[in-house]
């Protein structure tokens, strides 16, 4: 099974990227993101209990992620692997991950991050912020959200290094070269 976790703040490309590689590598694609966006836009009990978190710009509790996480990889039998995208997003839900792979006899292969600077982020989401309407895309929140990025998600880096499975890549220019980047990456394991 390869493992595959895109890292970087908010805005960095993750989502595009992760489409990309998940199509190429046959990979099953998990953005936490986009699963807190459906409940929500479901108005399940899970959407209802996160709504007000996202639109703030905090993080959503680390107890329910990793049992989100497993009911997604669940809903995927006979892949050749993942694209993790989103999460994890703290040292608990990181180290929650370990002991769920290793239950599972599997492990994260690979971290790569997308190096993209705070300017470029906040010009990207503020421009996102205009085509898509996100409620979180405010500049105030879009601040918060890179905050808490660098408080409590960029310590990963160290976790990961650690455990010798962290790379980057430059998050700045075409989609495509971007891709071309990760995916040499990828090909050299
Ligand atoms: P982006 O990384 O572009 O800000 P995401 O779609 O990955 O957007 O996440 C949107 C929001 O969903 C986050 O700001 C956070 O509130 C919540 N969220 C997503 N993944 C996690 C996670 N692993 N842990 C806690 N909260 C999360």
């Amino acid at each position: 099974m390869f493992n595959f976790i895109i890292f970087g703040p908010p805005g960095s490309g993750k989502g595009t990227q992760s489409i990309k590689i998940a199509e190429k590598y046959n990979l099953a694609h998990i953005s936490t993101g986009d699963i807190f966006r459906k409940n929500i836009r479901e108005k399940t009990e899970l959407g209802h209990k996160v709504k007000s978190i996202i639109e703030s710009g905090e993080l959503v509790p680390d107890e329910l992620l990793i049992d989100i996480l497993e009911d997604a990889m669940n809903q995927h039998a006979n892949v050749k692997g993942f694209v993790f995208d989103g999460f994890p997003r703290t040292c608990r839900q990181a180290s929650d991950f370990d002991d769920l792979l290793n239950k599972r006899n599997e492990k994260v292969s690979l971290v790569l991050a997308l190096d993209v600077d705070d300017n470029e982020i906040i010009g990207r989401l503020l421009k996102r912020a205009e085509m898509e309407g996100r409620p979180d895309d405010t500049k105030e929140v879009i601040e918060n959200r890179l905050s808490v990025y660098n408080k409590q998600t960029q310590p990963l880096i160290k976790f990961y290094t650690k455990q010798n499975k962290f790379t980057s890549v430059s998050g700045i220019g075409s989609v495509e070269d971007i891709f071309n980047s990760i995916c040499a990456v990828i090909d050299s394991l």
